[in-house]
């Protein structure tokens, strides 16, 4: 008798240690199933999606180099963001209208250019409202991005439109050194996946490497897309 309850209990565990066994080769193909999908759904998402990253333009518009800029841009089917100046955009209304009708993003950097936090809560809150409000007699459309110059937000500013300030992660000096390849360099040092690149389209050496850094950078996949692209995601 005690053999045979013996032998039960051995059966018994025999064949929880088969089901057991079962079980986790199961749940191991189950898993090695999971993942190979996974492992698919990112080749997919990685064929699909290209890293993306914004070209973005302070200080314009510019008579003589806003219109290069944007030939070389339209050439490429590229858009780009230009935050403009309230007092550039006299005499160059044409352009801010261009600039909406070739699909770019157009933003605000302040009728004269000041640093917010340095000047009145009054005197900001006119500098960004001026501009808006010229480009929204051009263009029919009030901007909501902003760029502040030097990069001085303030949150304190009472405005009738709200205001969304847009930095940036790579800054290529191009004002400073206005050399193609030092730009170039920068860029190409600093660029990942999101990246917002701040240049200046005031000059032909930024028009120059900014078109060059089109080519450069869709060569390796990257997709350029205006800034208001990158931030809601
Ligand atoms: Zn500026």
């Amino acid at each position: 008798m005690k053999r045979r309850v013996g032998h039960i209990v051995l059966a018994v565990i025999l064949f929880c240690a088969v089901l057991g066994k079962m079980d986790f080769r199961g749940a191991a193909e189950t898993s090695a199933r999971i993942m190979a999908g996974k492992g698919m759904l990112r080749l997919v998402a990685e064929t699909l999606e290209h890293p993306k990253v914004a070209l973005t333009f302070d200080d314009g518009p510019s008579k003589k180099y806003t219109p290069m800029l944007l030939d070389g841009l339209k050439e490429r089917g590229v858009q780009a963001s230009f935050f403009l100046m309230g007092k550039n955009i006299e005499g160059n209304e044409e352009l801010v209208k261009r600039i909406q009708e070739e699909g770019h993003l157009i933003g605000n950097h302040t009728y004269n250019h000041v640093q917010l936090n340095k000047v009145s809560k009054l005197e900001a809150k006119t500098e960004i409202e001026k501009t808006s409000n010229e480009i929204y007699e051009i263009t029919g459309v009030y901007p909501v991005y902003m760029r502040p110059p030097f990069g001085s937000w303030r949150k304190d500013l009472d405005l009738s439109v709200e205001m969304f300030p847009v930095f940036w992660s790579i800054d290529t000096l191009d004002w400073k050194s206005q050399n193609v390849d030092s730009v170039m360099n920068i860029v190409e040092d600093q660029i990942q996946d999101g990246s917002i690149i701040l240049m200046h389209d005031s000059y032909a050496s930024s028009v120059e490497a900014a078109l060059k850094i089109v080519d450069e950078l869709e060569g390796k996949g990257y997709e350029f897309v205006t800034v208001d692209e990158l931030l809601i995601v």
